[in-house]
């Protein structure tokens, strides 16, 4: 998971503060160190600790949090809030043109995720405002990249303007827009070409497209692996291109954090979104204050909400609600949970987002293990249609074969069963209860 070094150091430190009735200047200097080291660990920009530490020292030791009843908290706030304001403070959202189509143009350095973010946030777009977008391969260097917006384009069905290699990348992107206008698109995406490193020529091109077509966005498109990297990278796409905003891509790999931490800070353009995955569907769009709270280990609830809310179809909800009441709940009502959960994403990432969820000892290691819930898919997948439905018609013999046909062992088969059944009598005790509440005349 990202920042998942810099998180535990910082929860670490906060959890010594939290729960202070006073906070010596002492105390503060002592946390700001910690702070200071993780943050450079974590390959944040120099200057932006600084500042930063700077600023938190301040507020720290002020009134705010010295006349606080709650100190210990109080410099979490302070260190949250800061956090969220070095990452761009409110959410920046994607602009809309007055007149249509709004033109968008991702630039950015081959293999930080361009082509795959332009289909992304064409998902983006369509699946969260109802946008119908057209995409355009401007990369004309390279046939593949051309190729790879016109597979995601057939993924998404999705029109693709194309005119091949032999045209002129400015060209091909007025033409777009004309046929935008005619086809009723109300998005345009352009994706440019990328260069292994920023060079003239490029920036020359990409001037000249962003010159021709005035576009309402630029969007650089950035590795958050690439840590520092990324972050000069983007400072000088700024330089010479004034984009309006990054997408940080990879934020599901292992990063440590410096570039989400420090680009706002250096260029002063915010992040717009977050890549989570190589799927269509994996960008979220950038909120620092969710992001700071992650870090810190506070959770992301909010995130977590709305990932439910769009995976999570809610007359099977409600069905699902019916056989928890009537403990006619099966394994192949089980299954299909498991799917809507892995539909939100890696349950790592999941986890990220509980508040408190990555101090709770265990946890980390055991329950997150994806190769085992995979198990467990394999061994209902085994089962006949009756067996889901009527656990205990397994006999010994059957339960060998379960666990031969998944890859399993007979053991693993017997605690799943024996699990199931813990979670039906649990269901019902808890609708007993609902019951019974009931009967008083309770209302929830
Ligand atoms: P481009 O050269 O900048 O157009 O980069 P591509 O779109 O071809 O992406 C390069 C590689 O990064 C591909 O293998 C993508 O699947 C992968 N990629 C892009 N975005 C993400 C992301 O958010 N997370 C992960 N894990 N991989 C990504």
């Amino acid at each position: 998971m990202a920042f998942e070094g810099l998180a535990d150091r910082l929860q670490g430190t906060m959890k010594k503060i939290t729960g202070k009735g006073k906070v010596s200047e002492q105390d503060v200097k002592e946390m700001t160190r910690e702070v200071r080291l993780a943050l450079l660990e974590a390959d944040v920009n120099f200057k932006v600790v600084k500042d930063l530490i700077k600023r938190i020292k301040e507020r720290a030791t002020g009134q705010e949090v010295m006349e606080s009843l709650t100190p210990g908290q109080q410099v979490i706030k302070v260190v949250k809030e800061e956090l969220t304001e070095l990452m761009g403070g409110e959410q920046s959202k994607i602009a809309v043109a007055d007149r249509s189509p709004t033109v968008i143009m991702m630039v950015g350095l081959q293999g930080a995720g361009k082509t795959t973010t332009t289909g992304k946030l064409a998902n983006h777009l369509r699946k969260n405002h109802n946008r119908s977008p057209l995409l355009v391969a401007c990369d004309i260097y390279r046939p593949a990249a051309i190729k790879q917006l016109e597979t995601l384009g057939t993924q998404l069905d999705m029109p693709v303007f194309s005119k091949g290699t032999e045209a002129n990348p400015v060209d091909i992107a007025s033409e777009a827009i004309e046929q935008a206008k005619a086809e009723h698109n109300d998005y345009v995406i352009i994706d440019t070409a990328g260069r292994l490193h920023v060079d003239t020529d490029l920036m020359d091109e990409l001037e000249q497209i962003k010159s021709t077509v005035k576009p309402d966005e630029i969007f650089l498109v950035v590795d958050a692996m690439t840590g520092q990297d990324a972050v000069n990278v983007a400072e000088s796409f700024n330089e010479q291109l004034d984009i309006s905003g990054v997408v940080l891509t990879k934020l599901d790999g292992d990063t440590r954090g410096g570039a989400a931490l420090s680009i706002k800070a250096v260029t002063d353009k915010p992040i717009k979104f977050a890549g989570m995955g190589e799927k269509l569907d994996e960008l979220e769009a950038f909120h620092p204050e969710r992001m700071a709270s992650r870090i810190l280990g506070m959770g992301d609830v909010l995130t977590l909400i709305e990932k439910a809310q769009t995976n999570v179809d809610e007359k099977q909800a409600k069905e699902l609600e019916e056989k928890m009441r009537t403990a006619s709940f099966t394994f192949d009502d089980f299954l299909e949970q498991m799917g809507q959960v892995k539909n939100m994403g890696p349950l790592d990432d999941l986890m990220g987002m509980i508040p408190g969820a990555n101090k709770m000892k265990g946890l980390k290691n055991a329950q997150l293990d994806e190769k085992q819930l995979s198990h467990v898919e394999a061994i209902i997948q085994s089962m006949t249609k009756k067996e889901r439905q009527e656990p205990s018609i397994m006999n010994a013999s059957r339960k060998k074969r379960i666990a031969k046909g998944s890859g399993t062992s007979v053991s693993q088969v017997n605690r799943l069963l024996k699990q199931f059944d813990e979670m039906k009598k649990m269901m019902k005790q808890m609708t007993n209860m609902q019951k019974g509440k009931k009967g008083k005349g309770m209302k929830f």
